[in-house]
């Protein structure tokens, strides 16, 4: 874990409110130590963290991280890459979790399309990413979007789809055309540490991020990877979505505390949170 001393100095502009929309919360690398992990992130600022499932097994402990902790919520599906790994039943479990209705479940996913990891077929993803579509839509609950190295496929799937779709396309490493198009759709767009690169092919997801409407932007960590520079190549932490917010409101020209206000109200909104926050 990194010393918390080196992550202070390099947020201290920040305070908040901010709302971790995407953290993989039961990854042995955040629930170890889990405790010291929320305090952190309070100290960041930090109100709310998403907790996102990526199999059957990983929502359910999401599920009880949201029921012993205030401030966490949970998503819950089977990611695209662990479609194939997962165990005859394992769907219909998650259906049943899902229609359990507990409050503190916020959302569908984490769900989509993967291009570059191999696990699973793409058929298989794209019958599953339908399933969650489906699902998200009869719970009227947001859906939570991965997409890599697919957005044509992504974007096509969910043209043949009613609008508007409800939820989010995270970690998005678009442009603008692509983000235009998912907006129009009826999606929020979620920012994680990429934002922070200085990678050059990354200059066209930073245009996106001055451009998308504020009141459609959200951020989140992704956690436990895609640290923010300078931070990068490290286990993540929502306490560092502090880091990717200031990076977006310098780029965005505006007051961090202006731009934590304005993604943490969309997050409230769009997960429905207002009944479990006291600001
Ligand atoms: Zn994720």
């Amino acid at each position: 874990m990194t010393s918390s001393n080196s992550f202070n100095s390099n947020t201290a502009a920040i305070d908040g409110p901010l709302i971790d929309t995407h953290a993989h919360l039961d990854d042995r690398r955040l629930a170890d130590g889990l405790s010291s992990v929320l305090d952190r992130a309070r100290d960041a600022g930090v109100v709310a963290v998403v907790a996102v499932g990526v199999s059957h097994e990983s929502s359910v402990r999401t599920v009880e991280l949201s029921d012993q902790n205030a401030m966490i919520f949970a998503a819950i599906g089977i990611h695209p890459n662990h479609i194939a790994e997962a165990e005859l039943g394992d769907w219909d479990r998650v259906v049943e979790l899902a229609r359990e209705r507990r409050p503190k479940t916020v959302a569908i996913g984490e769900t989509g399309l993967d291009r570059y990891w191999k696990n699973t077929p793409f058929a298989d993803q794209e019958a599953a990413f339908d399933r969650h579509l489906d699902l998200a839509r009869e719970l009227d609950l947001p859906v939570i979007i991965h997409c890599r190295d697919c957005m044509k496929d992504i974007v096509d799937r969910l043209a043949a789809r009613a609008k508007p779709i409800r939820g989010i396309l995270h970690s998005f490493t678009g442009n603008w055309e692509e983000a235009r198009t998912l907006l129009d759709f009826g999606l929020h767009i979620s920012f994680a540490g990429q934002a922070t690169f200085a990678n050059k092919n990354l200059d066209s997801l930073r245009d996106a991020a001055i451009l998308i409407p504020l009141d459609r932007l959200l951020v989140e960590t992704d956690s436990p990877y895609l640290s923010p520079h300078p931070f990068r190549g490290r286990s993540n932490e929502p306490a560092r979505v502090a880091v990717t917010a200031a990076r977006i409101a310098e780029l965005r020209g505006m007051k961090p505390v202006d731009f934590c206000h304005a993604t943490t109200s969309n997050a409230r909104e769009l997960f429905r949170l207002d009944s479990f926050m006291k600001f």
